[in-house]
Order: C-alpha cells, then sequence, then structure tokens
C-alpha cells in the first residue's frame, strides 16, 4: 500500500481486502477465520485487518488504534516497504540492492543490559497457535538483528557527536549479560498486531517501562507490511516525553517474519522512542522524505522526496529530524524530542 492513497482511501482498501479474503475461505488458513471480522466500529473509525483493531488517522503520523478489548493505542503510520531499501526474504535479508546498502551486514554490537524495574527494550518471540515454537533455531538470528541495530545506533552516536559520544540500546539480555534476551511471547490466534500485544501481555509483559520488540514468526495478514510499532505525538524536550516511558504503560512494536532483518525491527524501535514527529523538518506522516534512512518512507508524496541524500542506510540521514548526539545550538533538534538527546531512558549515551 503506498503513501500516495489519501489515508482515508488506504484504510478503505484495508477494508475491502479484509472483506475479501473473509470471503475466500479455500485460500486462507483456518485459524484465520478467527480474525475478528464482526467488530463493529464507531464512526470516524475503520476495521483494519493486519492491526486487527478499528483504527482513525490522528493526522500527525499517528493512528489511534481501539483494541478489541475497548484499550486504545497510538500506533506510528505505517510506511510503504520499499522495495529497494526494505525487501527481505529468507533468514536473513538478500537485498537486490545490497552493494547500494551494504550495511544490511552490519557489524554487531552488544547492546547495553538492565534490570528488572529499569527502562528497557525487551525481545519477544511469538508464533501462531498450532504451529511450531522455533525459538530456539531463530534465537540467535534475532539476536544478531539486534545487535546490528545496537551498531548502528552506536556508529550515528558517534558521527554525530565528532566520536565524543558512544551508545548502547538499553536491554533485557540473558543471565550471564553476554546477549539479550529474546524471551518467548506466547502463540497468537490470528496475525493482527492487536493479537499479539494482547497476547504477550496476558503472558505477563506489560511492565509500564518496558518496550517491547515482538518478532512474528509469520506475514502480516494483508501481505502488506514490515511490521507495526507503537508511537505517540509529543515533540516535547522533556524527560518524561510520552515516548520516553512517559505514559506509564508498556509499549509494543511487531516485525513480521519476513522483515526480521536488522532494519525493520530497529525502525519500529525508533517509532516506539517517538522518533519522527510531525513537527520535524524533513518528517512526513511519521517517517522521512529522505534516504537512505531507516525511517525513509518511498513514494511518500512530498515535493522533496529524496531516496538517495545519503549512500548508506543511517539513522536521520539530514541529522535535523528525529537523532543527533550534538544538535547545535537553537536547532530543531536542540529544542525538540531528540532520539540522540542522552536523557533518552532506552538508549544508554555516554
Ligand atoms: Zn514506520
Amino acid at each position: 500500500m503506498r503513501r500516495r492513497f489519501a489515508a482515508a482511501s488506504a484504510l478503505g482498501l484495508a477494508a475491502l481486502l479484509g472483506g475479501l479474503v473473509n470471503g475466500s475461505a479455500s485460500a486462507i488458513d483456518a485459524l484465520d477465520k478467527k480474525n475478528p471480522e464482526s467488530i463493529e466500529c464507531t464512526d470516524g473509525y475503520e476495521f483494519h485487518e493486519s492491526l486487527g483493531a478499528c483504527t482513525s488517522d490522528n493526522g500527525d503520523g499517528t493512528w489511534s488504534v481501539v483494541f478489541p478489548d475497548g484499550s486504545v493505542h497510538s500506533v506510528a503510520e505505517p510506511a510503504p516497504i520499499d522495495e529497494s531499501q526494505f525487501v527481505a526474504s529468507g533468514e536473513f535479508a538478500t537485498v537486490a540492492a545490497a552493494a547500494r546498502y551494504p550495511d544490511i551486514n552490519a557489524p554487531e554490537r552488544m547492546t547495553a543490559c538492565r534490570d528488572t524495574g529499569q527502562y528497557r527494550f525487551v525481545a519477544l518471540y511469538m508464533n501462531r497457535q498450532g504451529h511450531a515454537n522455533n525459538l530456539t533455531t531463530v534465537r540467535t538470528q534475532i539476536r544478531k538483528a539486534l545487535k546490528r541495530a545496537n551498531y548502528l545506533v552506536h556508529d550515528e552516536t558517534q558521527r554525530s557527536s565528532n566520536n565524543n559520544k558512544k551508545a548502547n540500546l538499553d536491554f533485557r539480555c540473558n543471565p550471564e549479560n553476554t546477549q539479550p534476551a529474546v524471551r518467548y511471547g506466547g502463540a497468537v490466534p490470528t496475525r493482527s498486531f492487536a493479537q499479539a500485544v494482547t497476547v504477550a501481555k496476558a503472558n505477563g509483559f506489560n511492565h509500564p517501562r518496558e518496550k517491547y520488540v515482538i518478532f512474528g514468526d509469520y506475514l502480516d495478514p494483508q501481505g502488506s507490511y514490515c511490521g507495526w510499532g507503537d508511537s505517540t505525538a509529543d515533540d516535547r524536550r522533556i524527560v518524561n516525553n510520552k515516548n520516553n516511558g512517559g505514559t506509564g504503560s508498556s509499549t509494543y512494536a511487531l516485525t513480521f517474519k519476513n522483515c526480521w532483518d536488522w532494519r525493520t525491527p530497529l525502525h519500529e524501535m525508533i517509532h516506539m522512542l517517538g522518533g519522527v514527529q510531525s513537527s520535524a523538518p524533513e518528517a512526513i506522516s511519521g517517517h522521512t522524505h529522505v534516504g537512505s534512512d531507516v525511517m525513509y518512507a518511498s513514494g511518500n508524496g512530498h515535493p522533496n522526496d529524496e531516496p538517495d541524500q545519503c549512500a548508506h542506510m543511517r539513522l536521520d540521514c539530514g541529522k535535523n529530524t528525529y537523532f543527533d548526539a550534538n544538535p547545535s545550538a537553537g536547532s530543531y533538534l536542540a529544542t525538540h524530542w531528540n532520539i540522540g538527546w542522552d536523557a533518552n531512558r532506552y538508549i544508554n549515551i555516554y
């Protein structure tokens, strides 16, 4: 689904696809028939199959999403999958444009380790009810993705601070603190984001200071998305920014199986951290119109859609929109929410 669709059309199309899929019984897994297509949405909301919830566009790069249990999430508006930057297949991505984006096999760097009760990311593996639990065989792959994401965060911190600062993502780790932990989040009845969050919560993954990075061992039910991430509109440069643990509730991101290389999990983590607020210089609908960038959205419709401004995959290609460890005085990132600010509770910048 491309950004050039107006949001209302995109939602309408999603609803239409949902109707068609539900009508073709032979083509879908029996488990998917449990998709709660009977959910009635109130005015202004439309049912979105991949989210598994009633959804409305907030107009600021986020969608308001009402889960079947009535809880409300703020979720980043989805970016279209950029086939030159994000197509992945198999265990690790083999990208047609790999020579152009060599960072796909980025070096690994061990994350920071945080104890229970501290602000931290927690990686979860989830599978589908009635399907194999492959956690023991994919744990190493997931750890590689997380450590590659961590490498980029560190590298960008060094670059933007003239080598004065280093950084690590704060993670729950294994008991020896030698690897990021990958916990079993549970088995979902359907593949929607709402179900992943609901099951993870039911299994105790609901600490208010934790951000859950879910690796779903299944594909997007609509075949359209690489993942979803909670994100809240709040561009204030304050420690208690809503995206910095300031809402008092846990947040969630889901990456579907075909996009498990490090870029999509990092993309969703950046959403959970509140990256790319709508007020930011190169923002468009919660993403950037400048690439190569982990948050770049292709076909974004912006008059200055610049996919090639950076030669390699970057965190904030222009260092002016969501990440700069040393922004110049008075600049946007020195005066607004900035993921590279050392008050970020989920990245140890030192
Ligand atoms: Zn996104």
